[in-house]
């Protein structure tokens, strides 16, 4: 046995300093200070390293929440945790063999405590659930931790037992996200950061990628020559690579060809795994490359397909390489995507094998609501229509919105319960869920918090578990910044917006500005709660941040401009074209600058958005006819368009598109006939009424002016909408 006294110190040193221990701790002798310490951790003889890690953890967080007040157990003193396999464990009848994989137990025998449980992450959730459902010891995220004022504890009988719901629970925060926090709360996985064995290691992805893995098997760019019929025929050549080409799935031999890599695949996992103390990789990828549609079109792929469908072709690829490399590896899942194409479900009674894990990426959603809300049918029926057709059904799910606008508010969190208790419920069993950039994404902390609990246990009591996180959160201001997200909730559902994954400043006007200036009031009130709390003041401001953005925007932006000359004699909305309020798309095919323009009265000096014509737009895009319209993307329609043949002058002029009835919902304005400039409007008083559309734009170059001198450019330099 070996037995860790290191926490004795622990104790004397906060008992001196909270006062709690008279300073006679630290001038007690050894012999003395073992029998009147609160507790002793006991390890197995030969500890495992994650045990070690438990052990530590337990000591530490522990030691804080005690500070030199007693600790009973059954009423009693001179408390023993046993963490691990230890013999204590086994003499109970607790062996390490007697638990699944991450199955934790709490258990108590008099005063001594068994926290154990089975694989290499058991033991540490029972000392960590221990720790936080026991003592109410909170992890946040990296560096962001609560735990309790110190004061004494007395637990009765401990015979708690638990095993989280989901077999993959994998939340991405950023890419050196801290290992520990995701096991503090029970994430098996954490993105592309590791997590050591020391931690319990990780249920994840080996080499050579975590999704869009075909041309890592076989680079069309070093295979391309050697073997064409490994890959898509289409308009009658062979084409390959991520973002170009997919795979001739029916080609002969390269099955094969697939299994033998992926058998190099899985010995290069385990061995990399070894040599850096990594628990090995438990799942590896097979799934079709990211950018491109173009499938193979040969006469055999097209009689499969017409078979059993795009995806029905694909399952069969990815079952039949994995069926010959797999049987040396039974402990090990294989993963495919359903994306695109192959997002419905296969036809004619093609399923995945018993070990391929299909993922299904809920891109289309809206964002501000639930999957059961009519908006969200679309993955609710996918999900519902894929469990009968995989043993491991995995969805690849999104807590961030993305764009310039990833850090405006949208009140998914109260949503975050009902859609992993559907995912339970329809037999998803895995999840990767993005929710990167903490520090801008909205309401980071109380949606992770949201996220990893229903990971846990998706069928847990989730009433309470909002105003929970706010009371610890934020403490006294919690009921404040609760009562500011139901508004925007409210609102929401008021307006039913329809928030999308990459969404448009146009999108947000479901929310006022006089809720705008409720929420600060509400804010205000709250910062006054905690003033003084440097922790909390800190996590109120945080939680403003988001619509903190959105105030600014309107401020900045918002009201109508008065009528002004070579504008208009109306009032009207001016929109920066530059900025936040622009998506620009295609970047490659040109060269964006958005610099000062200086020197013509009528661009105002503002900030202009250029596009400059190079060589590589071979379609002709940005050559006359140029193009001005606004596009309605929730109904899919373009709702006014405008071309000119030629420019109406040198210099700044203004090109009105004409009279539009802007629709309630989401709308942009887009300029050139490749869309490459969009500027989604967001301004209240906008939606549903009818404006003019014109904007202030010049054009210089040969392109434009035959014989000039200066490089092909367009200049956007303003927006207008101004009222009829
Ligand atoms: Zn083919």
């Amino acid at each position: 046995m070996r037995i860790r006294m290191k926490h004795i110190a622990v104790v004397c040193a906060l008992a001196a300093l909270v006062g709690c221990g008279g300073g006679e701790g630290t001038h007690r002798p050894a012999g003395v200070e073992a029998e009147t310490a609160q507790f002793r951790i006991v390890l197995p003889d030969e500890p495992k390293p994650w045990e070690k890690t438990a052990a530590e953890e337990l000591e530490h967080y522990l030691g804080l929440c005690l500070g030199g007040n007693s600790l009973t157990v059954e009423g009693r003193h001179g408390v023993t945790f046993h963490v691990g396999d230890t013999a204590f464990a086994r003499d109970q009848g607790l062996p390490f063999e007697s638990f699944k994989e991450e199955e934790w137990r709490i258990k108590s025998f008099g005063r001594n405590v068994v926290l154990s449980g089975g694989g290499t992450r058991g033991t540490l959730y029972a000392v960590y659930r221990f720790l936080e459902d026991g003592c109410g010891v909170r992890w946040w995220g990296d560096g962001d931790e609560d735990v309790p004022e110190p004061k004494p504890l007395a637990f009765g009988v401990l015979d708690r037992r638990g095993k989280p719901f989901f077999e993959c629970r994998n939340i991405y925060r950023w890419r050196k996200a801290d290992p520990r926090t995701a096991v503090r709360n029970r994430l098996n996985d954490n993105g592309n950061s590791p997590i050591p064995l020391s931690l319990g290691g990780a249920f994840t992805y080996g080499p050579p990628h975590l999704a869009h893995t075909w041309d890592w098997y076989v680079p069309f760019s070093k295979y391309g020559k050697e073997h064409p019929e490994w890959y898509s025929l289409w308009d009658g050549k062979r084409i390959g690579g991520d973002h170009q080409g997919q795979l001739c799935l029916t080609c002969p031999g390269l099955t094969d060809e697939f299994a033998r890599r992926l058998e190099d695949y899985i010995a290069k996992g385990s061995a990399d795994a070894a040599a850096k103390g990594f628990a090995a990789p438990r799942i590896y990828d097979i799934s079709q490359n990211d950018g491109t549609m173009k499938f193979c079109k040969c006469p055999s792929c097209t009689a499969e397909r017409a078979k059993c469908g795009h995806t029905g072709l694909m399952l069969k690829f990815v079952n039949a390489t994995v069926d010959k490399a797999a049987k040396a590896h039974p402990d090990l899942l294989f993963s495919t995507l359903a994306y695109h194409l192959t997002e419905p479900v296969p036809s004619n009674g093609v399923v995945a094998a018993e070990n391929v894990i299909v993922r299904l990426c809920n891109t289309t959603q809206n964002m501000a609501t639930g999957i059961l809300d009519p908006d969200n049918k679309f993955m609710h029926d996918q999900v519902i229509a894929w469990k009968d057709y995989t043993k491991h059904l995995y969805v690849w799910e999104y807590g961030i919105i993305y764009h310039k606008l990833k850090g405006y508010p949208f009140p998914s969190e109260f949503y975050i319960p009902e859609k992993y208790r559907f995912y339970a419920e329809n037999g998803v069993r895995g999840f990767l869920i993005e929710h990167e950039d903490f520090e801008q994404s909205d309401m980071y902390e109380l949606k992770f918090y949201l996220e990893r609990k229903m990971l846990e246990d998706p069928f847990q009591e989730s009433e309470g578990l909002i105003e929970d996180f706010m009371t610890r959160y934020y403490g006294a201001a919690g009921e404040m910044i609760l009562e500011a997200r139901k508004l925007l909730d409210r609102r929401r559902r008021e307006k039913k917006a329809f928030i999308r994954w990459f969404p448009s400043m146009g999108e947000f006007s479901f929310f006022s500005n006089d809720d705008l200036a409720e929420v600060k009031r509400l804010f205000d009130e709250a910062a006054a709660l905690v003033k003084g709390d440097r922790k909390r003041e800190d996590r109120v401001a945080r939680a403003y941040l988001s619509f903190g953005r959105l105030a600014d925007f309107r401020a900045k932006f918002g009201g109508k401009h008065p009528p002004e000359k070579g504008v208009s004699d109306k009032p009207f909305f001016d929109i920066p074209t530059d900025d936040l309020s622009s998506e620009n798309h295609e970047k490659s095919a040109i060269d964006f600058v958005k610099d000062i323009e200086i020197g013509d009265p009528l661009s105002g000096g503002d900030l202009v958005t250029r596009i400059k014509v190079t060589d590589t737009d071979k379609e002709g895009y940005y050559r006359l006819p140029f193009e001005i319209g606004v596009y309605d993307p929730i109904a899919k329609k373009t709702i006014l368009k405008k071309r000119w043949e030629k420019p109406l002058g040198e210099g700044y002029c203004w090109y009105s598109a004409g009279r539009v009835k802007l629709p309630e919902q989401g709308f942009f304005a887009y300029f050139t006939r490749k869309w490459t400039v969009q500027v989604p409007a967001c301004l209240p008083g906008m939606n549903g009424n009818e404006f003019e559309v014109k904007a202030l734009v010049k054009f210089t170059g040969p392109m434009f002016f035959p014989g000039s001198k200066e490089s092909n450019e367009i200049r956007i330099a303003r927006l207008a909408y101004v009222e009829p």
